[in-house]
Order: C-alpha cells, then structure tokens, then sequence
C-alpha cells in the first residue's frame, strides 16, 4: 500500500449544451473552484450520438432517453475531471435535485434551471462512475495531474 501513489478521489462534471448556450460556463465552474476541489480535465466538445448513449447507458430504457441523447449532441458540452476528498458527493450537493424546480437555492439546478430536460450539469453519481466517465470522455494526454502552490497567506 503506497498512500502517495492512491488516486485521490475524482469525478466527472459536465456543462450540458444548454449551460453553453446560455453562457454560463464560467458561473458553475467557478462553484466548484471556489469549493476548493482540483480541476484535472477540461475541454469545450461535440459530443457523438455513440458517446452521449454509453454515458447514459443504464437510462437506455427509460421513455425519455432518446431526448435524452438529442439533448446531449445538440451543441458542444464542457467536460470536466475534478478531484478531492469527497468529491463526488459533494459535487451532487453543489449541482442540487435532478429536477430543478425541486433543488434547493443556492445550488446550481437550483439557481439557473428550471427543467429536468434542461438542468444544465452532470456529475458523477459514484466514485466508480466517476472513474468510468473520465475514462469515456477523456483521452491518456488529455488529463493533467499538478500540485497546487502552497498558500502561506492561509498559515
Ligand atoms: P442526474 O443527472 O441528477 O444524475 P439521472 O441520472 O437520473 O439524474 O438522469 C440523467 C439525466 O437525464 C438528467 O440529468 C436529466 O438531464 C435527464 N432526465 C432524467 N429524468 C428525466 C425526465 N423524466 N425527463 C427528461 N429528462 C430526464
Ligand atoms: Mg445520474
């Protein structure tokens, strides 16, 4: 066991095509970097039919799914790898309620959306789905691993 080689904790965070139309890309990055978790991916990307279907895979059967994938490929989506302790569950907190008209103010859904059609993020619902989807939708050379300067004004 080799704690300095354990993997910290990652998930997978996308901006939906309509956050990008609507021009808040920068307001919900900005949430997750002033939480203080470690962005390790980031690109604008047209997602392909074939992609938006494997992410999704285990909704395939629901009646909504293939709006679902008209949603997803309609426009260039952010995708995003983030890291921290907790960072999965804590980005679920920070998005808010799948529907937005239940998520609470203050939340991502909560403040900017108000259709479940259109609630503008994605993220992670396990650590073993956010392994997953950084793998789906990250290329090796893609992803970039740093260590953020000390602070010494926080000593
Ligand atoms: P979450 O994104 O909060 O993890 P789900 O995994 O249940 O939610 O669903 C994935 C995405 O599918 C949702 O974010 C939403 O965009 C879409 N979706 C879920 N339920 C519905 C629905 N009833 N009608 C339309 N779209 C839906
Ligand atoms: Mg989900």
């Amino acid at each position: 066991f080799l704690p300095h080689l354990q993997k910290m904790e990652e998930t997978y965070i996308m901006i939906k095509p309509d956050g990008v139309q609507r021009g808040l890309v920068g307001e919900i990055i900005s949430r997750f970097e002033k939480k203080g978790f470690k962005m390790t991916g980031l690109k604008l990307f047209k997602c392909p039919q074939e992609l938006a279907e494997e992410h999704y895979k285990d909704l395939n059967s629901k009646p909504f799914f293939p709006k679902l994938i008209g949603y997803i490929t309609s426009g260039p989506v952010v995708c995003m790898a983030w890291e921290g302790d907790g960072v999965v569950a804590s980005a679920r907190k920070l998005i808010g309620a799948t529907n937005p008209l239940q998520a609470e103010p203050g939340t991502i859904r909560g403040d900017l959306a108000v259709q479940t059609g259109r609630n503008v993020v994605h993220g992670s619902d396990s650590p073993e789905n956010g392994k997953r989807e950084i793998a789906l939708w990250f290329k090796e050379g893609e992803l970039c691993e740093w260590t953020p300067a000390q602070a010494p004004w926080l000593l």
